[in-house]
């Protein structure tokens, strides 16, 4: 037994905690939960804790189906909305195999070998999403037209307001959990919200984007309100984007930053941007992953759609956010596709290989785009050299399907399975008939 994991059995008996939670995500970015007894902890550390993966979407075969959870004291936290009466506690797991491998489809795993190749090559990695949601009256029936719980706007202050509440409760519970927030506010959509986190290393943002996620849930509930992660819940307001903030250190030096650079980047960081950037069709899948997702991404309202980059260009992929040279650890790059229901551990991965191969590769960064891109004509924007994003996931799986970047970066037991899983979703979608096409075409022909 280490040190954490000595700490993780004293706080348990210093707090009374009554269950432990052991929690971990499946391929899709579905939260997992098993609740142990404090008792079994000694053993979980020790020998992990069976369970079937056959069970879990995308973790194992049948035929190889017992896997084992192990417990990363490192993780260990009280849930604060469970009170202190019988407290509750979490950690999140690694899944291995019964002969202790780790399991190849393990999404925590998967992101955990993109950050040892960066590791490899001298990096280590610091991510910061703004996590944008909507809030929605409560009502479960998906047939209808959710109904955002006020009609403010982009930073707007509203009197008496739930949001403000929300926010404030989400924020109380988020930072008792040791993940601290840097900025909220109301976004530009009816009842759409924006929290951001404070950076932090990418494994560490991945869990904290989870419990993110499970909290603010657990605010909805409380408050009677409804919170979606959705990326387009409405056809005519913005969508929920998670523009992803990243940048790499080489010890305590921003591997970003050269004041004398253009826009203050060093020739690291435009590589990397530059690898985003010719690998950016390939991981929309990932990034994007849902067949909603691509409502949002082509639905305007700053959403990008054209790959391309510039500093400060709001309609780009990629924008290169302004830093003082003085503080020069805050170079970084802004990644604006990626949306809030990302597994965010293959999302990270998948961002962080496409940058490293720029590196590795040396790839040349294109010119910047200082207009907005969307306003350009087709033929305009083929001279420019600049690409679509895919436009529906059909087409993002076709790009994904033939990348060797997302083969090696998920393995293959995880490729294939994302594929399968999500053609899907695909195909279920397209054979749904909506109330649109009843009313354009049901009388016309
Ligand atoms: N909601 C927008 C998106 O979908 C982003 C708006 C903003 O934060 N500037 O990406
Ligand atoms: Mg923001
Ligand atoms: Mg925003
Ligand atoms: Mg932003």
């Amino acid at each position: 037994m280490d040190r954490q994991q000595e700490y993780v059995l004293r706080t348990i008996e210093e707090k009374g905690v009554r269950f432990v939670r052991l929690w971990f995500t499946d391929v899709v970015g579905k939260l997992k939960s098993v609740a142990i007894a404090p008792a079994e902890l000694e053993k979980a550390f020790e020998e992990g804790i069976g369970f079937d993966g056959s069970s879990i979407q995308g973790l194992t075969r049948v035929y190889e189906a017992d896997m084992l959870a192990r417990p990363d004291a490192a993780t260990f936290q009280l849930l604060p909305w469970r009170g202190t009466d019988y407290p509750v506690a979490r950690m999140f797991c690694d899944i291995t195999t019964r002969d202790d491998e780790p399991a190849r489809t393990d999404p925590r795993n998967i992101l955990k070998r993109a950050l040892e190749s960066a590791a490899d090559m001298g990096f280590t990695c610091y991510v910061h999403p703004e996590v944008e949601f909507y809030l929605f009256q409560q009502e479960s029936d998906p047939e209808k037209i959710p109904v955002p719980i006020d009609s403010a706007s982009y930073f707007d202050h509203v009197t008496r307001s739930t949001a403000h509440d929300f926010r404030r409760d989400a924020i109380l519970n988020l930072e008792e959990m040791g993940i601290s927030v840097e900025f909220s506010h109301h976004e530009a959509g009816p009842g759409q919200n924006e929290i951001d986190l404070h950076y932090s290393d990418a494994l560490s943002m991945a869990d904290n984007l989870m419990t993110f996620k499970a909290v603010i849930e657990e605010i909805a509930v409380r408050q009677g309100v409804q919170a979606s992660f959705m990326p387009k819940p409405l056809g005519n307001v913005p969508g929920s984007g998670m523009h992803t903030h990243i940048s790499l250190f080489e010890g305590e030096r921003n591997a970003f930053a050269d004041p004398t650079g253009p826009y203050g980047l060093s020739k690291t960081g435009r590589q990397f941007m530059a690898g985003l950037l010719r690998h950016a069709r390939e991981i929309t899948a990932v990034t994007n992953q849902h067949v909603n997702s691509y409502k949002r991404l082509w639905g305007g309202d700053e959403a990008p759609s054209y790959v391309c980059w510039g500093p400060n260009n709001r309609s780009a992929l990629i924008r290169v956010p302004y830093y003082k040279p003085e503080k020069s650890q805050s170079a970084r790059l802004e990644y604006r596709a990626i949306d809030s229901s990302a597994n965010p551990y293959l999302a990270f991965a998948a961002m962080i290989r496409a940058g490293l191969a720029g590196i590795a590769g040396d790839y040349e960064l294109p010119e910047q785009a200082d207009t907005d891109v969307s306003l350009m004509s087709t033929m305009e924007r083929q001279i420019l050299g600049i690409e679509s994003l895919p436009e529906s996931l059909s087409q993002a799986l076709r790009v994904m399907r033939e990348s060797e970047l997302m083969a090696e970066g998920l393995g293959e037991d995880c490729f294939a399975y994302f594929l399968r899983e999500k053609k899907h979703e695909w195909r279920e979608y397209s054979t749904q008939i909506t109330t649109e096409e009843r009313r354009r075409f049901l009388a016309t022909f």
